[in-house]
């Protein structure tokens, strides 16, 4: 059974009252408890929030971290650090890093294997632009995206990811893919990974959808057969919202 996931991330939003106090509210709501709920908030609060979902089912990530070990890399977080203060999740080439940071899937792979060695889940994101899209390039520019940022992993590690889809054009947008797009790549992905790793082991990897995904559409793109969640962007920053979503499956 592949978990159902829904992922907040926050991004460069909210003051430390405003991320306390969001995080009060999910901690008093009800959700699905089948579904994990993960917030993924600027790095600066992780340490902080964890303590405030200790006696939930919560669970905390960051939206980015090292490539690195340890050592002279300032301003970098390091997969160990993240382990250290008890997160559980680790975003990996989101496209705002890809296309504002210069990340590229060479280094992404080094990302996901330094969580890996920390314990850490990574969910490793894909997903192509608008223009892949309009020159029908998009299934190639994510294959590319899933073959080098994880097929250096062992099955065992790969079944540790999760993995996420999404279309740059639909992020922060408004625009969401249909249900049929959605679809239409999860299950290009999963054969993707089942090409490498067999099917048993791409049946096991949660692979959710993001792009402007909010409570209007939620309950359309979760039904389908290949979607097991969303990372959720702006809907995330509002408790009810994103509660709403966890409870759309
Ligand atoms: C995201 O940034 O991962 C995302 C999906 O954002 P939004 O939901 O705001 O489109």
């Amino acid at each position: 059974m592949r978990k159902k996931i829904v992922a907040g991330n926050w991004k460069m939003n909210k003051s430390f009252e405003e991320a306390k106090e969001l995080v009060g509210e999910l901690v008093y709501s009800e959700y699905n408890n089948d579904v994990e709920m993960i917030i993924i908030p600027p790095a600066l609060y992780v340490s902080e929030l964890i303590g405030l979902v200790s006696d939930s089912d919560i669970k905390v990530g960051v939206q980015n971290s090292s490539n690195k070990e340890s050592g002279a890399f300032t301003g970098e977080l390091s997969a160990s650090m993240v382990n250290s203060v008890g997160a559980n999740y680790g975003v990996v080439g989101h496209s705002e890093r890809r296309e504002y940071f210069g990340e590229q899937n060479d280094i992404l792979a080094q990302k996901v294997s330094q969580l890996l060695t920390h314990n850490i889940t990574p969910i490793y994101c894909c997903g192509e632009v608008l223009e892949d899209r309009e020159n029908e390039n998009h299934f190639a520019l994510v294959k590319s995206q899933i073959v080098e940022g994880l097929f250096h992993l062992s099955d065992q590690e790969l079944l540790k990811c999760v993995v996420a889809y999404e279309p740059v054009w639909a992020i922060g947008t408004g625009v969401t893919a249909s249900s049929s797009q959605a679809q239409e790549m999860h299950s290009f992905v999963r054969d993707v990974l089942a090409e490498n790793y067999g099917n048993e082991v791409a049946q096991n990897i949660s692979i959710l959808y993001g792009g402007s995904c909010k409570p209007s559409n939620a309950k359309e793109l979760f039904a389908c057969t290949d979607v097991d969640g969303g990372l959720i962007g702006g809907a995330s920053l509002v408790a009810k919202d994103f509660v709403a979503i966890a409870n759309s499956f």
